[in-house]
């Protein structure tokens, strides 16, 4: 395994973290329920700890609540001290100062331990940032770090790159965790965030290095760019070498659910040139139109560039097109509808549009908004977390 310094806390963590948002789950017969598998979550976990992770992240929110005290009954009885415990809360259930407090607690009963070694405010953009300063959330944190709940203070980010270095200059965080991979690398955060955060010396933590997982399975049109190179190696190798060549990157979140994908992972980040700076030339070539290969998939040219926002019913075009272009490009729904299901929570899913067409209006691509809302609609409704 290989292993990389954390920003400026003075310790090293496994270049592979294992992500606690995709734990093996069990879906009841009519797909309306579903939980952790338990026994298969905890054998995971174990299997991990014992295996040279020592980066574990998971959140308040994550499997409804259960992905903590998972974590927690998986490494209690001598492994919590060998390993980082990372967790998150979310800004919408810091509801007082004394819910901040209420909620840390709560998570470290269900850790079971005493202290975290990181503590993030999941979720920061540029929309409740202004809040997080108000409430003095921050100052929050830092008591718990002062009592030693807390060894260190982060925040993960999904959103564009002027929101995020501004937030990242905001405070001397000790960590920040963003979404990156090569498919991502001009949208949210960029390659820039990943600069600017090294420089900072703030340790950085990649989530969605495989983009749900859909980095797995390579279609046709990438696989044939991936054969050019004399090494035959698999879509997921490609994908974690991508990040593995920014020394900046201190580990990547991978949400692995089975024993398989987790031996696999260990085995790529096992290898003795699984190391900063690895990618030659021919290499950066091979994923820069492997990157190409996934766009040409791509089936509702929208850019993301928002003309078309606000909708009058909230409805968050572009974010619906980028999810349903994931389905085509990686030919696998899945993940697309799983992250609709939070767009649909947030009633911001293409189920509201009443076709007024005022988006269309302002459309540079000159897309059919409304024919295409529909169609995205029906192919991502419908998770059931
Ligand atoms: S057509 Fe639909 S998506 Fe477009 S602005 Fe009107 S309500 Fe919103
Ligand atoms: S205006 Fe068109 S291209 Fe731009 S985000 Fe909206 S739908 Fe996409």
């Amino acid at each position: 395994m290989q292993y990389r310094p954390y920003g400026k806390l003075g310790y090293n963590v496994s270049a592979l973290g294992l992500g606690c948002m995709r734990l093996p789950r069990v879906v009841s017969d009519d797909g309306a329920e579903v939980r952790v598998d338990k026994e298969k979550a905890i054998e995971l976990i174990q299997y991990a700890a014992d295996h040279g992770i020592n980066y574990f992240d998971t959140a308040y929110g994550y499997h409804r609540q259960t992905s903590e005290s998972v974590l927690g009954e998986a490494l209690d009885g001598g492994r919590r001290e060998k390993v980082k415990v990372v967790t998150k809360q979310p800004f919408g259930v810091m509801t007082t100062q004394a819910d901040i407090r209420k909620n840390l607690e709560n998570t470290l009963k269900k850790l079971r331990t005493g202290y975290l070694d990181v503590y993030l405010i999941h979720n920061i953009n540029i929309g409740p940032w202004d809040e997080i300063k108000e409430r003095k959330i921050i100052e929050e944190y830092e008591k718990f770090k002062a009592e030693g709940l807390i060894r260190a203070i982060g925040f993960s980010y999904h959103g564009q790159f002027p929101g995020f270095k501004e937030v990242l200059s905001y405070y001397d965080w000790d960590m920040c965790q963003v979404m990156y991979n090569f498919i991502d690398t001009d949208k949210e955060v960029t390659t820039e965030a990943i600069k600017a955060a090294g420089e900072k010396g703030c340790a950085l933590v990649i989530m969605e290095p495989l983009r749900g997982g859909g980095l797995a399975t390579p279609p046709e049109p990438v696989k044939a760019v991936y054969n050019e190179f004399p090494v035959k190696r698999s879509g997921v190798e490609w994908a974690f070498r991508h990040l593995i060549n920014f020394p900046q990157i201190s580990a990547n979140l991978s949400g692995m659910s089975t024993l398989e994908q987790l031996k696999e992972n260990i085995g790529i980040f096992s290898k003795s040139d699984m190391v900063a700076n690895c990618l030659s030339e021919q290499e950066k070539d091979i994923i820069a139109r492997a990157k190409t290969a996934y766009e040409s998939l791509i089936t509702v040219r929208c850019t993301g560039c928002e003309y078309c926002l606000p909708c009058p019913k909230g409805v968050n075009i572009p974010q619906v097109f980028i999810k349903y272009n994931d389905g085509g490009m990686f030919g696998n729904f899945d993940q697309s509808r799983r992250a609709y299901m939070f767009q649909v929570n947030a009633n911001a899913d293409a189920s509201h549009c009443a076709a007024c067409g005022s988006c269309e209006k302002k459309c540079p691509q000159h897309l059919e908004i409304i024919k295409e809302l529909k169609t995205a609609h029906e192919a991502l409704k419908g998770w059931v977390e």
